[in-house]
């Protein structure tokens, strides 16, 4: 094994692959630790100014050189994550990346933990937890919109608008605080301070970021389709009417077989997760039965199943079949294709169990009635900046806004007022980070994955 060189770095000191697995043109490990400028000059023989390309040979322990390739020093504390950071763009190959960081793991960095990175960066106050959470949906997204609301979001526009309204809290929760001392004067005293209108704007405000949240959670999460409809009926053709003009970025679901996931296409931004039943056939194959499972498990998520038929028959015994085999919880559209054929107009009607609407896939007559349809049942509504966001905050913008309601029920009762304010912080708070559980930590950052 190789020598260590006389200044070891801290343990603390990580290592990973930051670039997908596979070939590509450049691949990049990056190491973060607190004086790495040892381990950089043992590597390359060399020591690299800060925050500039350096062309270097990156050697073994026996002073072969692994590859040739950039270096880039960060010295703390201006670094991704706050502390020393050296990435090295390597070339982009599995066995020569691997050996990189075998090296990095010899001169005494261990591997990063999955998210191990962007959780330094959020302990170091580089990141609150909503631009880290940011980080893996930016990774993540599958429409332009969704990661265009991820950049802002990363960028700090949502935190920035959370702590405003932390800010205001605050400062009404240290008005009543101080009122509480003074309990003869407290209602004049509250009075002039206007802290019931403060109370209110406050309520109002939270409520506008709330729904520019939920926007967000949408671009996030998107909406979870079931495609349902007999052979022939046109859900290849539904599928590629819906996606349009728009790109259709066709992501199959990892361990998905036989094409039973048809993937993911978006509408306005919003990601359409579709699923379609035709791959839920009787099988003895096990890999297809396996797959087959994972659907109905996706299915169970589902928020709306449409049911294709074709207009010139209507909705028949081999559909009602399907539909009784599914869930009963998701919203439900019928879609009456083809109707070029059945020489029907485009329409949409209302039915007693979810909207019935009549197009057609070929010459497209209908779709935006439908597009319409899956926009309305996703509650989407065009808002201007909307920021990416998760159930977690929506969470907690709604238990904040419970404590806000509860305060102004209890403006009499001064001291149930104050305790609903400071809960109303605590939860307001625990979207950037300021006051969560180190669980909850780590269930955020695991979801990362190594080099990130
Ligand atoms: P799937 O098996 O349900 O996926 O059905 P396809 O999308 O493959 O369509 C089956 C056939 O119906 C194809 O030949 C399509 O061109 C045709 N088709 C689909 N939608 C329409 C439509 O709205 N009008 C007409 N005239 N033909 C259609």
């Amino acid at each position: 094994m190789a020598e260590r060189p006389p200044t070891t770095p801290r343990p603390d000191t990580v290592a990973a692959i930051a670039t997908a697995p596979g070939r590509g043109g450049i691949g990049v490990v990056r190491v973060s630790g607190r004086r790495l400028l040892p381990l950089a000059q043992a590597l390359t023989g060399k020591a690299p100014p800060p925050r500039a390309a350096t062309l270097a040979g990156f050697r073994a322990g026996d002073g072969e050189v692994i590859d040739t390739g950039l270096l880039l020093y960060f010295p703390a504390p201006h670094s991704f994550t706050g502390e020393d950071v050296l990435e090295l763009h390597g070339h982009g190959g599995t066995v020569v990346l691997q050996m990189l960081l075998a090296r990095c793991l010899d001169l005494g960095a261990r591997l990063a933990e999955p998210g191990e990175f962007t959780r330094r960066a959020f302990l170091n106050g580089k990141l609150d937890l909503a631009q880290a959470e940011a980080v893996i949906d930016l990774i993540d997204a599958s429409t332009t919109a969704a990661a265009r609301s991820a950049a802002r979001s990363l960028q700090g526009e949502f935190s920035r608008e959370i702590r405003a309204l932390l800010d205001q809290l605050v400062e009404l929760r240290a008005l009543v605080e101080a009122t509480l001392d003074f309990p003869d004067e407290e209602i004049d005293f509250l009075e002039a301070a206007d802290a019931f209108g403060r109370l209110e704007r406050l309520r109002a405000k939270m409520t506008t970021v709330a729904e520019r949240a939920k926007q967000g959670r949408l671009l996030q999460g998107g909406l979870h389709v079931v495609l349902a409809g007999q052979p022939n009926v046109g859900k290849s053709s539904l599928l590629n009417g819906l996606a349009g003009d728009e790109l259709a970025i066709v992501t199959p679901v990892a361990g998905t077989t036989r094409d039973v996931v048809r993937g993911t296409l978006q509408v306005e931004g919003i990601p359409l997760h579709v699923i379609d039943t035709a791959g839920l056939r009787e099988t003895r194959d096990e890999i297809e039965r396996i797959g087959i499972a994972r659907t109905w498990s996706e299915i169970e998520k589902a928020d709306v199943v449409v049911l294709l038929v074709d207009a010139r028959q209507g909705v028949g015994e081999a559909d009602a079949a399907i539909l009784a085999q599914l869930p009963p919880g998701p919203a439900r559209i019928t879609v009456h294709n083809k109707i070029d054929l059945a020489g029907k107009p485009p329409e949409r009607r209302d039915d007693a169990d979810g909207a019935t609407i009549f197009l057609s896939a070929k010459s497209g007559d209908g779709i935006d009635l439908l597009q319409r349809e899956l926009l309305r049942i996703a509650g989407w509504h065009p808002t201007e900046h909307v920021f990416i966001a998760r159930e977690r905050h929506l969470r907690a913008l709604a238990e904040t806004l419970g404590h806000l309601e509860s305060a102004s029920a209890h403006l009499a009762q001064l001291e149930l007022f104050a305790e609903e304010l400071r809960m109303a912080q605590g939860s307001l708070g625990a979207i950037t980070g300021e006051f969560s559980a180190d669980d909850l930590l780590g269930e955020i950052f695991g979801r990362f994955c190594i080099g990130k």
